[in-house]
């Protein structure tokens, strides 16, 4: 999953984008508004933490824009403010929640992960046949056995299952799980997969949860 963090407070920014790439978030930064406008527009994030007083344009402002264009990345406000009529006029601009500055860490991710559980369900485990990834927890079961995944094969895995059932270009792959630094060519992601098959599917049985679908990329079944 790609966050767009928009903040001016740099320091803020950098614990932001650290803690979030500890759980396997991919991050881009933006310290003003207009550039977090720019590349709001541009990449296709899965959530955006927007900060309310930023330079160029503020907040709010870059919130309406994107809602005016038809956007509907789940956002996130970062504010200082705290009279229940700023969060009201913050949820009027078309913001899904926001969060108080000073913020505990977990506080935040709880309110993300909310804002990425699937719709048709209660609690934020995503299913894949007799797999089950657990975005809070960072825990990959296949059946009762637990799978132990590095940080870029969760996150290809999560984007997997979250799309099951649909192709997965490797451009789509690329914009979801990496960052915008992401420069190598797209055969890095062939090479994830292949960890993931080797730890997911049953040595020597042929089948395979993730088919590759030639000239196009990925896709995740339940099988
Ligand atoms: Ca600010």
């Amino acid at each position: 999953m790609r966050v767009l963090v928009v903040e001016d407070e740099k320091g803020i920014a950098e614990f932001l984008k650290d803690g979030l790439e500890e759980e396997s978030f991919a991050v881009d930064v933006a310290l003003e508004g207009r550039s977090g406008l720019r590349m709001a527009e541009v990449n296709d994030y899965d959530l955006i933490l927007l900060d309310w007083m930023l330079p160029g344009i503020s907040g709010i402002e870059l919130c309406r824009q994107l809602r005016k264009s038809k956007s509907l990345t789940p956002i996130i406000f970062l504010t200082a403010k705290d009279t229940a009529q700023d969060a009201v006029f913050g949820l009027e601009s078309g913001a899904n929640d926001y969060i108080r500055k000073p913020f505990e860490f977990e506080e935040l991710l709880a309110r993300i992960r909310v804002q990425l559980r699937p719709k048709d369900s209660e609690d934020s485990v995503l299913k894949l046949g007799s797999i089950e990834l657990n975005p809070d927890t960072h825990q990959v079961f296949k059946g009762s056995k637990e799978v132990l995944l590095t940080q870029k094969e969760f996150a290809l895995l999560e984007f997997l299952i979250r799309n099951k059932g649909k192709v997965c270009t490797r451009t789509r792959i690329i914009e979801h799980v990496w960052d915008i630094h992401f420069e190598a060519d797209t055969s890095v992601i062939d090479v994830y997969i292949n960890f993931l098959r080797k730890k997911l599917d049953e040595a020597g049985s042929g089948k395979s949860f993730i088919h590759t679908v030639r000239g196009a990329g990925y896709i995740a079944r339940e099988e």
